[in-house]
């Protein structure tokens, strides 16, 4: 892909921006801005959705400006689908909500307009200014710089000063299809640099999670963070704590279901990002990075991606809890210690704990962890089901994917579960004859007694054996 992206750069600025000489000019605030004309790039009207187009002619023909706005621009230049067109205008919400009868106003800390068009949403935003201190209604900053309230309205200039990256501060202008680059965004787009508008510092501190974006876009877009914007993530990870877990979730979707979960995933590590998202896993695997943990992360990642760019399915249910398998049976193990209960009794009063510390930093909604519950609950009974409750284990809704993480599990642990899981493979790759048999000459058919009392129980090192032993 990056080669098709350089490629088309490459083409798209020999053939336009480079041979036509733009003008640049520099603004009072020290952003440049540059002008090019619609004969002079590559954005075509074809390549922008109807109701995209809709929306920008409306507000057009009504006397206001419109422009397509950020990472719609951005990936049409670089040859990409965009995953969706945001529009931004000098019309107020009220006046947009009084243009569109489909028009609904949304949001807080940015108040924004969505025009509906069935399942498609075409999000409006009023350009935005600088902040006016000591006006409470509009703007809004914590001790810490970051913005609360974010509704004070400007010019397109301005509002380019309040956008992360040049190369989203890109802006396709629906009066006469040209398009303003802030900051030098086209340069940026073609040298594959993401730098942040303003002082990085200033500008993470006021949405950390902008130093999310930075990794999601260096991945996606096979781009370079900027050396001023890289240096200080590291120091301000853990602004990332503050952030409110609903918006987090968003965070966490598009970061790891869009098909680079490894590469964010390494990135992230790299940056001191994943341990704010994740502080349950950073220590399972900041002590022991050879921890089974680190391996399930790594395969999770995996095989997300491979299921998302096959198109297949995927779910937080599946995916959370596969992350949070080994951070379970450790508090699982404390428990028992503690209070005395059999290791199984205490897998099941951990549930509760593990996801309550993990919806602190990302509230994974009900709809997600009760079936993330279940998957958990089979990988205890996976280990008690020989015959006959092998079948009726079977049938249950979410075998497939507690079936699933049994097998990560055997792969990352090896021992007494890779045995187990490889059980489990034989008997449902086989027919229902060879399954009868199977059930029968299960490893621990005739059962194994359980050793009900933790203390007594030779104490394992997390990595090995199961919970449910
Ligand atoms: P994608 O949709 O591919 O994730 P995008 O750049 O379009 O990328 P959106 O979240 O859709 O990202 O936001 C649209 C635009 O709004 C961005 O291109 C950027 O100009 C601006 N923007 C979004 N989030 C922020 C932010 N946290 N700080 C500053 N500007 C932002
Ligand atoms: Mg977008």
């Amino acid at each position: 892909m990056f080669r098709r992206i350089s490629q088309f750069c490459k083409q798209l600025f020999d053939d336009s921006q480079t041979s036509k000489n733009q003008e640049i000019e520099t603004l009072d605030s020290g952003l440049s801005l540059e002008i090019v004309p619609r004969d002079s790039h590559s954005i075509s009207r074809r390549q922008i959705s109807e109701n995209a187009l809709k929306v920008l002619y409306r507000l057009h023909k009504s006397g206001y400006k419109a422009y397509l706005v950020g990472g719609g621009v951005r990936d049409l230049l670089l040859g990409l689908e965009p995953k969706d067109f945001d529009v931004v205008t000098d019309a107020t919400p009220e006046d947009i909500k009084k243009l569109f009868r489909n028009c609904r106003l949304v949001g807080r800390r940015f108040r924004l307009a969505h025009i509906v068009f069935g399942r498609d949403i075409i999000e409006v935003a009023t350009f935005r200014g600088h902040h006016s201190h000591g006006n409470d209604k509009t703007s809004k900053a914590n001790a810490s710089g970051r913005l609360l309230r974010d509704n004070v309205y400007g010019s397109i200039d301005e509002d380019a000063e309040r956008r992360d990256f040049t190369v989203n501060a890109l802006y396709y202008d629906i009066s006469d299809f040209s398009i303003r680059s802030y900051g030098g965004g086209l340069q940026d787009l073609k040298s594959g640099t993401l730098r942040l508008i303003g002082d990085p510092e200033t500008r993470y501190r006021e949405d950390p999670v902008r130093m999310l974006r930075a990794v999601r876009f260096a991945t996606k877009l096979n781009m370079q963070i900027d050396a001023s914007a890289a240096a200080p993530i590291r120091k301000l990870a853990h602004l990332l704590s503050d952030i409110p877990s609903a918006r987090m979730y968003e965070e966490a979707l598009k970061l790891f279901f869009a098909g680079k979960g490894e590469a964010n995933f390494e990135m992230m590590q790299e940056y001191g990002l994943f341990q704010p998202l994740f502080p349950l896993l950073h220590s399972c695997i900041k002590e022991n990075p050879k921890d089974p943990a680190a391996r399930m992360i790594q395969m999770v990642m995996a095989n997300t991606d491979a299921r998302v760019n096959q198109d297949k399915p995927v779910t937080p249910a599946f995916f959370y809890a596969a992350l949070l398998w080994y951070p379970l049976r450790t508090r699982a193990e404390e428990i028992a210690l503690e209070s005395g209960l059999p290791l199984y009794d205490a897998c099941f009063a951990a549930m509760g704990d593990i996801l309550e510390d993990q919806c602190r930093s990302i509230s994974i909604p009900r709809r997600f962890t009760a079936p993330a519950r279940d998957i958990w609950q089979m990988q205890l009974r996976f280990e008690r089901s020989q015959n006959p409750r092998a079948f009726k284990l079977m049938e249950s809704p979410k075998f497939r994917a507690a079936y699933d993480l049994l097998q990560l599990r055997g792969e990352a642990e090896g021992g007494a579960v890779a045995k187990n899981a490889h059980w489990w493979k034989n008997f449902v790759q086989a027919d229902e004859a060879t399954r009868t048999v199977i059930a029968k000459s299960g490893p621990k058919a005739g059962g194994r007694k359980r050793n009900r009392n933790p203390r007594r129980r030779k104490r394992s090192d997390s990595s090995n054996g199961s919970a449910a032993e």
